[in-house]
């Protein structure tokens, strides 16, 4: 049974409590994921530390040509930075799709990626960005890539006395470009049942410089798509290797959902959804304007 919960307008406070009751507690941000848990009897801490309302942790900022943003800016945060505007536009999509507005303006980046959903919106696109996390627990921080936070199916390499304070990753620039497409069910209140995002730079003459393919709900975790990555990269970007890199996901969906009853239907959109993400990253790529 939950017995304390502590309010931190601060992370050095969140930090100390942390520090003091280390796997008693659990931090809740928007509550969104946690709530339904707690609900659910999924689990039960005996300490919940509120860190909704943690000022140091909500910005969203460049600087020296990098992204950060601190683990409880919301959604609707994200969708109104300018950052989000341009050339990166796919964060601001990914974050638009979660949810309702409710949902958005509570829900936490920081919630996103520590829930650790394999279906969490963000993730992709920040797999697609190469992103790193920032951990801070009361002794000292680590870098880590994400793509390392994300142990499993919703677990993470958190310890019990740190936190997610914050993540980054490189600003794009001419001849980059990033694409995100998710299918689900419904427009509002619906979590994705496939999403993808692909980060992608190209030469003059239309070739694949680097690629970086990162999908949502193919699994046990989100995850980057590197065996396809390595058949595009420094290739032509034409027809004939969409068609290959398509197929190539299709075979990844065939080993990773073998027996699962979504298959039948994932093994075909999941064609579809990276197409589309691909599209939308190959038209930033050559947009000179932004
Ligand atoms: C109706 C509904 C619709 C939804 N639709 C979508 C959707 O379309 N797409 C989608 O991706 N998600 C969706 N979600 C899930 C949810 O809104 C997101 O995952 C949200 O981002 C979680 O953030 P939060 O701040 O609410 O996290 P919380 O619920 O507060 O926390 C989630 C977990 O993360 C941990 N945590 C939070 N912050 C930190 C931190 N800084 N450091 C370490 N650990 C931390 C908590 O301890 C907890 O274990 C939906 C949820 C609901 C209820």
């Amino acid at each position: 049974m939950v017995n304390q919960v502590y309010q931190a307008h601060t992370m050095e406070e969140a930090l100390n409590w942390l520090d003091q009751h280390k796997e008693k507690a659990k931090l809740i941000a928007g509550g969104t994921d946690l709530i339904i848990k707690l609900r659910e009897g999924g689990m039960m801490p005996a300490v919940l530390i509120d860190i909704s309302n943690m000022q140091d942790t909500k910005h969203i900022e460049e600087r020296d040509q990098r992204i950060i943003l601190g683990s409880t800016a919301t959604f609707t945060d994200i969708q109104q930075s300018q950052i989000f505007q341009k050339r990166l536009i796919a964060i601001a999509q990914a974050a638009q799709s979660v949810g309702s507005p409710q949902i958005r303006h509570r829900a936490t980046v920081g919630g996103n990626i520590c829930n650790a959903s394999p279906a969490a919106d963000l993730l992709p696109p920040l797999l697609a960005m190469n992103t790193k996390a920032l951990l801070q627990s009361k002794e000292g921080s680590r870098l880590l890539p994400l793509e390392e936070l994300l142990t499993g199916k919703e677990t993470t390499c958190l310890l019990p006395e740190e936190m997610l304070k914050s993540i980054e990753f490189s600003s794009l620039g001419k001849g980059e470009g990033l694409g995100f497409s998710k299918l689900s069910v419904r427009n509002a209140l619906a979590i994705a049942r496939i999403s993808m995002a692909v980060y992608l730079q190209l030469d003059d003459k239309g070739n694949c410089r680097d690629i970086r393919i990162a999908s949502g709900a193919l699994g046990l975790k989100a995850q980057r798509e590197k065996n396809v990555e390595s058949l595009v990269k420094d290739q032509p970007l034409d027809k004939k290797m969409i068609e290959t890199a398509s197929k190539a996901l299709e075979t990844n969906t065939l080993e990773r959902l073998a027996g699962r009853k979504t298959l039948p239907f994932k093994r075909y959109a999941v064609q579809g959804v990276f197409q589309e993400a691909l599209e939308q990253a190959m038209e930033l790529c050559v947009r000179r304007d932004i």
